[in-house]
């Protein structure tokens, strides 16, 4: 599913404000999109420059311990969405859901401004395919540290969606909503903070906190370290660390970065068996978003959990041949 083409198309200006609100404006025949230019779009990211600007609003409204309670909170819950249900749901199908449940994970993923769910999964789908090759659009081995960390999300050629890709999701309308118009749910999530303070403030003057006090730490400051810490997984997680496995890529185990993106720092684990819901192989490879989805299968919320595949435990698997990458593609039958 994809929205009408429009006409006469404006131009790239034009074209880039309206993107703000639309995604998906304007639709122009995917691999036209893939030849735009690998430059930063500059009016494009003034959303993604005023996400970090906003977090020196803290300059004004102060802290407070139940906005940093707040922040972390929402710092948490929101990785947890990221990595258990924009990752290893949408993007690699590694257990199954119910259709309402899915929407409001996504929703929840949608709030860290990351894009929407559909153009993450095709992305991501993109980079296990072509893993630091030249059409790896994050590779800090083929584009640099910080084209990776950062730069790849701002370059014109890797705004649109590709639907063809990720089929298995684009036939839930409310999704492909939630992906066009990918704005809508960080807004929601800043009114709602700044409403909320607000109430506080008023209602519950012992707690400290504001509506604008709230808004900078649980939106601007929380999604900016939520973003960073997940673009880690693009750049570092390609750079630091130890391989387990030969993979064709240079995925690499990083304890570190396991502990602050709840699991997906186990990279390296995660390129060789990708189609595992679990990252973390061993019990000291902390993987927190695997708990956490342990706990959702017990209370029936999710099920049909992927094991990790007994030729992870084989020992020497390093020196073993590794699929081809054509075998490692995603399966988006579950
Ligand atoms: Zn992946
Ligand atoms: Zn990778």
């Amino acid at each position: 599913m994809s929205p009408p083409a429009r006409s006469p198309r404006p131009q790239p200006v034009t074209s880039s404000l309206i993107q703000w609100i639309d995604a998906d404006y304007p639709q122009k025949p995917f691999e036209e999109s893939r030849n735009d230019p690998d430059t930063v779009d500059w009016v494009r990211a003034i959303p993604f420059l005023f996400l970090h600007a906003g977090c020196l609003g803290v300059l004004w409204v102060g802290w407070s311990w139940t906005a940093v309670a707040v922040a972390f909170f929402l710092y948490g819950a929101r990785m947890f969405a990221i990595t258990g249900f924009y990752h290893r749901y949408f993007s690699h199908r590694t257990f199954r859901t119910g259709r309402k449940r899915q929407f409001l994970f996504a929703f929840l993923g949608a709030t860290s401004a990351q894009r929407g769910p559909l153009w993450w999964a095709y992305q991501h789908r993109h980079h296990h395919r072509h893993s630091d090759e030249p059409e790896d659009p994050h590779s800090p081995k083929c584009h640099g540290f910080l084209w990776s960390h950062i730069g790849w999300i701002t370059s014109r050629r890797n705004f649109p969606t590709d639907y063809g890709s990720v089929r298995d999701l684009s036939r839930y309308p409310e999704l492909v909503f939630l992906n066009r118009f990918d704005i809508v749910a960080p807004l929601t999530l800043a009114a709602a903070l700044l409403f909320a303070g607000s109430i506080l403030n008023r209602f519950a003057p012992s707690l400290g906190t504001s509506g604008p006090q709230l808004l900078v730490w649980g939106f601007f400051i929380s999604t900016t370290a939520l973003f960073h810490a997940t673009s880690s997984i693009n750049s570092l997680a390609h750079l630091m660390g130890r391989r387990r496995y030969a993979t064709e890529d240079s995925s690499r185990n990083s304890f570190l970065l396991a502990l602050i993106t709840l699991g997906e720092g186990w990279h390296n684990n995660h390129h060789r068996f990708m189609s595992a819901t679990r990252q973390g192989f061993y019990w000291w490879e902390i993987d927190i978003t695997y708990y956490l989805l342990l706990l959702l299968e017990r209370t029936g919320i999710i099920s049909d959990l992927r094991p990790v595949p007994e030729a992870a435990y084989i020992r020497n698997d390093s020196d073993s041949t590794v699929p081809p990458r054509a075998r490692a593609d995603v399966d988006t039958t579950a």
